[in-house]
């Protein structure tokens, strides 16, 4: 790469086929009505501006039409969910029938590990990583607990190597291979929230099958960001939530998969709900459960339609750009960023992202190579200056440039305000 310039940014953006993307986007702007440079959509992605048409029609309809909303709605709302099931499908890698658009990503989580979290006497352990999203965490020694097992002996945790950040797959399979008899769950992350790795999901399912473990994943950071095949690598399960990559707004509702052998699988147990009821026969309120096949069988109650509509706007800017599009920016665009930090901060930040690109998505965790007080305030300065990321403890701060509205002059730009507060 040529030494990064501002003419090179825009000259990659005049190129970039998915430009004008970034215009569909509502960008926050500071005090001063400055644009900022939003970097955090790993966190919660930007509004399209096609959102609120979305929610104001479902406003409009209930205003207009109160129950009777339920059917005669634009889009009725007693098969809300079901404009969800063909987006959300193609960007897993799942059929239509094995998605759901519910609840958000720790309740089905819950919900997933009712199903396939059985422990018996000698296979009863899970297996997370060691540095999982707390509220993973939470949800997987909550559920140990309640079926009476100590999270100290039935919690396999894997860690990067003593010195090391990254979780290397070939120690992985062998921990996953080494514990294989023991193990009743395997629950990992497709993008690791801090790190930003992107685990090796096909050879780690593979091998958590092979050891006769259930495998769920947490596709919190993956969704949106990654390719995914869930159907072909045989998941049981996965979970997500829909504010991050996917734009649909805070507290959004929600995703799950749920693999099609367990479609109809009546020995699968389950936390039942009047939603998850066969709807052909869901309104004659009979006393018995008949789940309808596949990954709506694990819904529980009706759709919400107001944190639902959003989502409906994203998925179609999804379907206009394309995954593959997207991944091949985004691959250029994150790859960019890791260049120009080389290049403009040199020996100021070390990046702990993996560089193959098939060991990460849009993000990239940077450790400051400052103080923890300075480093601390160096993100606060960041954010002052009109750019965006975040900060995690104790030490890491996260950007991403999101293929869909991000653009090269946005990562030029956020370098260069970076070069400057280290006074490079
Ligand atoms: C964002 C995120 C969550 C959030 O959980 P909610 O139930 O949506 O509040 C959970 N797990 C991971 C790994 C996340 O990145």
């Amino acid at each position: 790469m040529s030494d990064p310039s501002p003419d090179d940014a825009h000259a990659r953006d005049a190129d970039d086929p998915l430009r004008g993307f970034g215009e569909r986007f509502h960008h926050p702007s500071d005090a001063a009505g400055r644009r900022q440079v939003y970097l955090c959509g790993h966190s919660l992605g930007l509004q399209p501006k096609s959102a609120a048409a979305q929610v104001e029609q479902e406003m409009g309809d209930w205003r207009r039409l109160a129950v009777l909303g339920h059917h005669a709605a634009a889009r009725p709302w007693i098969a809300y969910h079901e404009r969800f099931a063909a987006p959300l499908a193609r960007l897993t890698g799942a059929a239509d029938h094995e998605v759901v658009a519910m609840n958000s990503l720790t309740v089905n989580l819950h919900l997933m590990m009712v199903s396939f979290f059985r422990p018996s006497a000698d296979r009863n352990c899970v297996l997370i990583e060691q540095s999982a999203f707390p509220s993973d965490r939470y949800a997987v020694v909550s559920q140990l607990k309640y079926h009476g097992l100590d999270p100290h002996r039935h919690l396999i945790e894997a860690a990067p190597r003593e010195g090391e950040r990254i979780l290397r797959t070939g120690d992985l399979l062998e921990l996953i291979e080494r514990e294989g008899r023991r193990l009743s769950l395997v629950l990992l992350p497709g993008v690791q929230y801090l790190t930003g790795q992107a685990l090796e999901l096909e050879p780690l399912i593979g091998a958590a099958r092979r050891a006769g473990a259930a495998v769920g994943l947490d596709l919190a950071h993956a969704i949106g960001n990654l390719p995914l095949s869930l159907h072909d690598w045989q998941t049981d399960f996965a979970v997500w939530c829909s504010y991050k990559y996917l734009n649909a707004g805070p507290g959004a509702v929600g995703g799950c998969f749920v693999h099609e052998r367990h479609a109809r699988d009546p020995g699968v147990p389950r936390f039942a709900g009047w939603w998850g009821h066969d709807k052909h026969t869901r309104f004659r309120m009979d006393a018995d459960f008949e789940p309808m096949p596949g990954a709506e069988g694990w819904q529980i109650s009706n759709p919400p339609v107001l944190s639902s509509a959003p989502l409906l706007a994203s998925l179609e800017l999804f379907a206009e750009a394309g995954l593959s599009r997207l991944r091949a920016k985004s691959s250029a665009l994150t790859g960019y960023l890791r260049r120009s930090i080389e290049q403009r901060l040199p020996g100021m930040a070390e990046i702990i992202t993996p560089a193959a690109p098939s060991q990460h998505g849009c993000q990239l965790s940077l450790r400051l190579k400052l103080p923890a007080g300075p480093a601390r305030r160096f993100h606060e300065r960041l954010g002052a200056a009109g750019v965006i990321g975040d900060w995690r403890e104790p030490d890491v701060l996260r950007l991403a440039p999101t293929p869909l509205y991000n653009s090269y002059a946005d990562v030029h730009h956020a370098v260069s305000v970076m070069a400057g507060l280290l006074g490079t």
